[in-house]
């Protein structure tokens, strides 16, 4: 079996970790490139969102490089996530492809065919100490590449060099990618720390600050959403990101749902009562959450037609007015320009700056 994948930030790191550790060969899709945004636009149907189109280009482009075999994860619904691998599937098949897709549905739908498709991703032999050592070293490091990742938006406004801060993270990372040993990563880690506590740091320390909230694949994936967090750095802007796809695969499990999952649910709860799929709750709470830690901003990131998103949109309206907090909705598409959305998070940042001056004023600092 060699098996692709679909990109997600450092995904690629992770699963790079897992499967070699379990016996199973992964042919990586090549990064992101307006090629693979062009494959998905043109097999997939119009309207699909526009993670189905990308996802769909990671998949072809791995076929390419050999794969025999696709991971997916499924969802629930109520929106598009619940039949999303079914349709590339049938897209796949259609363009020809002899592969076996590897749907792992939520458990929801039944622990046994959940299980099944795990085992078919351990390469058939489903050994417990195997998998647990193999699940353990990858679990460690998705959570350390999310923290580098929240270092990297919260330190870019600080440090006087950025070049230098991306060059330990970026350093980090590539190490990450050979790592064998519990021992091994423990080493990279305490390296990675070390180096980011020398770095220099600015004298002035009152940053603006801007929450990012949306749905998970437009909010993570820098090379989708044009590395608004990087833009918001250099901007002179502190950056925290609420979506996390640890959480997300904690909260698939709903006895390891996560503390700040449940308590964004219960502060979107005055706003919006029900599950609308996808991030549409934590959306709304987490922005929320925002307001009340003192965050001058947040921006919304979700694909152009995204239904929960859209919902959300509607309450951020509200949430807004009520708690006097500025958010920038970006819908993101194949048809998004770079230029466009420059333009739109400088003038937010812009905003932001305005209101803090103006608060300082009438405030008699
Ligand atoms: S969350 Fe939005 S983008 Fe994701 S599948 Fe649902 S509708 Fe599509």
């Amino acid at each position: 079996m060699r098996a692709t994948f679909p990109h997600l930030l450092h995904l690629d790191i992770v699963l790079g970790i897992l499967y070699p550790t379990l016996g199973v060969e992964i042919v990586p899709p090549p990064p992101i490139t307006s090629r693979t945004i062009e494959i998905g636009v043109e097999h997939a149907p119009q309207n699909a969102c526009f993670p189905l189109k990308v996802t769909l280009g990671n998949f072809v482009e791995g076929i390419e490089r050999g794969a025999d075999t696709v991971f997916m994860a499924g969802g629930v619904g109520p929106c598009r996530f619940g039949y999303y691998g079914q349709i590339q599937k049938i897209i796949l098949e259609d363009l020809g492809y002899d592969v076996q897709f590897v749907l792992i549905d939520h458990p929801r739908f039944g622990w046994r065919p959940f299980f099944q498709a795990l085992k078919t991703m351990a390469g058939g032999r489903f050994s417990f100490p195997r998998v647990k050592k193999a699940v353990s070293l990858a679990w460690k490091a998705l959570v350390f590449t999310e923290e580098l990742e929240t270092q990297r938006r919260a330190l870019r406004c600080q440090v006087v060099n950025r070049a230098e801060l991306d060059m330990v993270i970026d350093g980090a990372l590539q190490s990450l990618r050979k790592v064998e040993s519990g021992s091994e990563f423990e080493r990279i880690k305490k390296e990675a720390w070390s180096d980011l506590s020398a770095l220099e740091r600015k004298k002035e320390n009152n940053f603006l600050k801007v929450g990012i909230v949306g749905e998970i694949y437009i909010a993570q994936e820098t090379r989708i959403n044009f590395q608004v967090e990087k833009l918001l750095g250099d901007l002179g802007v502190y950056v925290h990101n609420s979506v996390s796809t640890a959480q997300y695969v904690l909260n698939t499990f709903p006895v390891l749902k996560s503390k700040e999952k449940l308590e964004a649910w219960e502060l979107a709860r005055p706003y919006l009562k029900r599950f609308v799929g996808g991030e549409g709750i934590d959306t709304v709470g987490s922005t929320i959450r925002y307001a009340q830690e003192g965050f001058d901003g947040v921006v919304h990131l979700y694909p152009f037609t995204c239904m929960p998103e859209i919902v959300a949109k509607s309450v951020l309206t509200q949430v807004s007015r009520d708690f006097d907090l500025p958010v920038l909705h970006l819908a993101i598409d194949e048809h998004a320009g770079e230029a466009g959305l420059v333009t739109r998070v400088e003038a937010f940042v812009d905003v932001l700056e305005r209101r803090r001056k103006y608060w300082k004023k009438a405030e008699g600092e």
